[in-house]
């Protein structure tokens, strides 16, 4: 269990504003052993937040997890310094596994080693693209934005300036995930995928 960063979202709330768009709440606990992200981590967190937002979901960055969320419904993120050998997908920034519980594990060095964008900006995407994986619930990609399955070298410019977008259904689909996710938040389906970016 070292070596780990975990990322728990718990207690999600729906709520209907002024703009009648569904927002949910999670709480996110992170945990990172790798220094040369420890400062980057924070930025990434940040502009993670604030592209979830605009997908209708507030993130909560929490020290600790030390309770088990109302729902139920978390996920664990792990950042390795190394990106394992025999990975499904060789070039794989980050692997999901929206089966098991949401558990996510995003290799430092293939960012590090991508060399642009800038590191807080694309860890920040991994994130977003792996956590909404995970809520979601299932494996699927979207032509576009930050849900495509192979960002180019085109988004990669693109995320420098500002974030890549979420498509409607990206949105659709969190939310919908969100809900079927709580409900089962006590399945322990071993089925896993591992997807890219
Ligand atoms: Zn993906």
């Amino acid at each position: 269990m070292s070596a780990l960063l975990f990322l728990v979202v718990a207690a999600t709330i729906e709520v209907r504003g002024a703009s009648s768009q569904t927002i949910s709440t999670i709480d996110i606990q992170v945990r990172n052993t790798e220094p040369q992200a420890a400062v980057i981590l924070e930025t990434a967190k940040y502009n993670a937040a604030k592209m979830f937002r605009a997908a209708g979901v507030e993130v909560r960055w929490v020290a600790s997890f030390d309770k088990t969320p109302a729902t139920g419904l978390r996920i664990v993120v792990d950042v390795l310094q190394h990106a394992p050998s025999g990975l499904r997908f060789e070039g794989a920034l980050a692997t999901a596994y929206p089966f098991h519980g949401g558990r996510i594990e995003i290799f430092f060095d293939r960012l590090f080693a991508l060399g642009a964008p800038p590191l807080p900006s694309l860890l920040a995407h991994v994130l977003v693209h792996e956590t909404t994986h995970v809520l979601q619930g299932f494996d699927r990609h979207s032509e576009t934005g930050i849900m495509k399955a192979v960002w180019t070298a085109a988004d990669y410019r693109a995320m420098k300036w500002r974030p890549l977008p979420f498509t409607p259904d990206d949105v659709e689909f969190i939310h919908g995930g969100i809900a079927r996710l709580a409900k089962k938040q006590q399945s322990t389906a071993p089925t896993t995928s591992a997807v890219e970016p």
